[in-house]
C-alpha cells in the first residue's frame, strides 16, 4: 500500500505531461512486475488516426523509450493495425486478450474524451486486485491531468493558453545546437516557427451575430486549427480572437504551406449563420538566441503588414525585410552597438 502512495507522490510531482507518461508506466512497471507496460496516444485527424507510443518500458528495461513528439505521423501505425488497443479505444472499456503474453488494455480519457490507451502486457492475466490497482492510479492521473489542463488550457477552445507559452517556447530554443561561438545554429533537426493569427473584422461578427455566436466560430477556427497544422504543433489561444502556433518544421516552404493550408480551410468554411470569414497570419522563425517577446513582436509586425494590405493574407517576417518593408530588428541592434 505504501509503496503504490509513494507512486502516486512521485506522479503527481511534476507537471511536465511528458515526464508524468513516463513516470506512470515506470510505477506500474514496479509496482505490477509485468512483461511490459505502455501508454500509446491517438493523434492525428479522422480517417488518418495513428498511435504514438507515449512511453514503453519491459521488465528489463533501464529506462523508459517513446517516439519522439514530432514524429512523421504517416511512419505511426493506424488505429486499425491494433483492433484490442482500438476496441478500448472506442468503448471506453478494460480488455483482456488472453494468451501469451496476456494483454490487458485500459482507457485513459480526459475529462472532454478518450485520449489513448495503458497496455500491459503480463504471463498471467491480472488479477481482480491488480486490475483495480490499476484502475485507482490512472482515476488518479486523469484528475491530475485534469488539474493541469484547467490551468494550461483556454476552456472555450481546449488550446493552450498563453500562460504556457514562454516554457514551452524556451524548451524549443534550448533544442537548438549551440555552436564553438558561443551563440547556437541552425541544426537541420530542430527549426521552429512562430505563427499568429488573427480574425478579419472579428468585431463585426460579435455586432451581427452576438457573442455567443462568435464564441461558436472561435472554438470552429480552433477545430480548423487542428486540422490544419500537424498534430505535434503547439497551438494556444493568446485572448481574444489572437491564436498562436508554436511549429517544429525543417523547411522554409512547409511552414509557409502549412500557414497558408490553414488561410485556406479558413475562407472556404462555412460558419454555421455567419457564414465566410477569414484570417490574417503572420509568422516569423524562432531564433536560437531569442526570446518569446521579440518572436512574437516580428509575427505580430507581418500580421500588421497583413492587415493594412488587404487582409486574408500570410506573411513572413524575413520576406518582407528582405523585399524592404521594415527593417530587421537585429541590425538596428547591430547599427546601435556600433556608436
Ligand atoms: P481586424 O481585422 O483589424 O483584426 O478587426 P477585428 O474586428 O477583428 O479586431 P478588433 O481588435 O477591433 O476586435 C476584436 C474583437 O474581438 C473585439 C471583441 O468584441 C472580440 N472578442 C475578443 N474576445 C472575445 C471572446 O472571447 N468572444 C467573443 N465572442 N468575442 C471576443
Ligand atoms: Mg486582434
Ligand atoms: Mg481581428
Amino acid at each position: 500500500m505504501s509503496e503504490v502512495v509513494d507512486h502516486l507522490a512521485e506522479l503527481t510531482g511534476y507537471r511536465d505531461r511528458d515526464v508524468m507518461d513516463v513516470t506512470l508506466v515506470g510505477s506500474l512497471r514496479d509496482l505490477l512486475e509485468p512483461l511490459s507496460v505502455a501508454i500509446y496516444r491517438c493523434v492525428g485527424e479522422t480517417p488518418n488516426e495513428r498511435w504514438l507510443t507515449r512511453a514503453r518500458m519491459s521488465a528489463t528495461d533501464p529506462v523508459a523509450t517513446a517516439d519522439p513528439l514530432w514524429a512523421d505521423l504517416e511512419a505511426l501505425p493506424l488505429l486499425a493495425d491494433h483492433a484490442a488497443r482500438l476496441e478500448c479505444f472506442r468503448s471506453r472499456t478494460v480488455i483482456v486478450v488472453p494468451g501469451m503474453p496476456c494483454v490487458t488494455l485500459f482507457p485513459l480519457a480526459n475529462d472532454r474524451e478518450v485520449v489513448g490507451v495503458l497496455e500491459v502486457q503480463s504471463v498471467q492475466a491480472l488479477d481482480m486486485a491488480m486490475r483495480r490497482m490499476v484502475s485507482s492510479v490512472l482515476r488518479i492521473y486523469h484528475n491530475f491531468q485534469g488539474l493541469l489542463d484547467y490551468s494550461e488550457r483556454d476552456t472555450l477552445t481546449g488550446l493552450l493558453n498563453r500562460k504556457t507559452f514562454d516554457e514551452s517556447f524556451l524548451k524549443a530554443t534550448m533544442e537548438m545546437p549551440a555552436g564553438n561561438d558561443g551563440r547556437r545554429h541552425w541544426g537541420s533537426e530542430a527549426r521552429y516557427w512562430l505563427g499568429l493569427i488573427d480574425i478579419d473584422h472579428f468585431k463585426s461578427v460579435n455586432d451581427r451575430f452576438g457573442h455567443l455566436i462568435g464564441d461558436e466560430v472561435l472554438l470552429l477556427l480552433a477545430r480548423l486549427m487542428r486540422s490544419s497544422f500537424r498534430f505535434h504543433d503547439q497551438l494556444y489561444r493568446f485572448g481574444g480572437e489572437e491564436f498562436v502556433v508554436l511549429m517544429r518544421c525543417d523547411k522554409d516552404v512547409d511552414a509557409a504551406l502549412a500557414f497558408e493550408r490553414l488561410r485556406r480551410n479558413t475562407e472556404h468554411y462555412g460558419f454555421p449563420q455567419v457564414g465566410h470569414i477569414t484570417v490574417s497570419v503572420g509568422y516569423s522563425e524562432v531564433k536560437p538566441s531569442d526570446s518569446p517577446a521579440a518572436a512574437f513582436e516580428r509575427a505580430d509586425k507581418a500580421v500588421y503588414h497583413a492587415k493594412a494590405h488587404g487582409r486574408n493574407q500570410v506573411f513572413c517576417y524575413a520576406d518582407l525585410v528582405a523585399a524592404g518593408h521594415f527593417k530587421d530588428e537585429d541590425e538596428k541592434v547591430g547599427a546601435m552597438e556600433l556608436f
